[in-house]
């Protein structure tokens, strides 16, 4: 029986590979599925307002080549090099040495997936995370290893200068030198960006400076496949923003994702995922914010948080507009 439906697909696969995409079209290989309202090929959703700024070249990519993963690259690739960042990308604050460190990662539909964290000095460490991905037998390269890599891909080192705010800032915060995260100000602000393509393609990225003013070396759930990234083709992607100590206790992007696969909706799984979270991290609930955003491969989104202030950019064939996400707490 086994052998026989093997023997099916894999003549079915070859039979379609052969056809030429016209005749596939055609034969209705493609678009087997209408799509309903709320469901939208191809998708592309991420954190924060620079989302819509990510979103826009993301789109612009995925137009030009097709590539859902070159999308969600290039896409978060903007926020990583926007000097008014100051949660993503080298111009943001610092841990409380004074140094900032990044952490990144990326994966695939398919289970492929590459991330660097704790490193120094490279502008795109998204790319970095994607080359670890496609050049190494590994999944995450950490510190001072992943600045090495970084070196022998020909990757340029940037001077380790603080940005003149984030200075000034660290500068204050030296004062009392108090470690106390708040939220949904801007130190809690990382890009996690998903995407489908329209052939139900999906890929993700999640790109952060991390917490500022952290203990040097620590490093959050951004970087970690499962915590605050996850992506599978046979259901959907998720990504996370917010304390990453709470979302790597629940394994946040992994659990999103298993709840769709059990029957959720993306919004569905958001917000159980985050009851979760907060069940878990019940001692630290007042001064955390943790968010969630998720699409499916049918191509629905959702997004939920811990308290309000948390937002999302969705681009889809009507636009590139901004969502507030409902949250757990702080609603009437
Ligand atoms: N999740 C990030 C971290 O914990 C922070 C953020 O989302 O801004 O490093």
């Amino acid at each position: 029986m086994t052998t026989r439906r093997k023997f099916l697909k894999s003549s079915l696969l070859s039979s379609t590979l052969l056809m030429p995409g016209a005749v596939k079209k055609a034969a209705g290989i493609f678009s087997e599925k209408k799509q309903s309202a709320g469901e939208h090929k191809p998708l592309i959703v991420s954190t924060w307002n620079h989302g819509i700024a990510a979103n826009k070249r993301a789109w612009e990519i995925l137009q030009k080549t097709g590539s859902i993963l070159d999308a969600v690259e290039e896409g978060v690739k903007v926020t990583e090099a926007d000097p008014s960042s100051r949660t993503v990308g080298l111009y943001g604050f610092p841990d409380r040495e004074g140094i900032v460190t990044l952490d990144a990662s990326i994966m695939k539909g398919d289970g492929e997936c590459g991330s660097v964290c704790f490193v120094r000095q490279i502008k795109h460490p998204i790319t970095l995370a994607r080359k670890v991905m496609e050049k190494t037998p590994h999944v995450m390269l950490a510190g001072e290893g992943a600045r090495q890599f970084a070196i022998s891909e020909g990757m340029p080192l940037e001077e380790e200068v603080l940005h003149p705010e984030s200075q000034k800032a660290y500068e204050e915060w030296l004062e009392e030198a108090e470690y106390r995260p708040i939220i949904n100000i801007e130190n809690h602000d990382t890009i996690g960006m998903v995407g489908l393509d329209a052939d139900g393609n999906l890929a993700g990225t999640c790109t952060t400076s991390g917490l500022s003013y952290k203990m040097h070396g620590r490093v959050g759930d951004s970087p970690i496949i499962g915590a605050g990234l996850y992506v599978d083709n046979e259901v959907g992607a998720a990504t996370a923003t917010g304390m990453g100590e709470t979302i790597i206790k629940v394994c946040g992007s992994f659990l999103v994702v298993e709840l769709m696969r059990q029957g959720r909706s993306p919004q569905e799984a958001c917000e159980e995922a985050i009851a979760r979270l907060i069940d878990k991290n019940l001692e630290d609930i007042e001064d955390m914010q943790a968010g969630f955003i998720a699409i499916n491969k049918d191509g629905e989104y959702g997004g939920y948080a811990v308290h309000p202030g948390f937002n999302f950019a969705v681009h889809h064939e009507g636009g590139n507009e901004m969502e507030d996400a409902k949250s757990r707490f702080g609603n009437d």
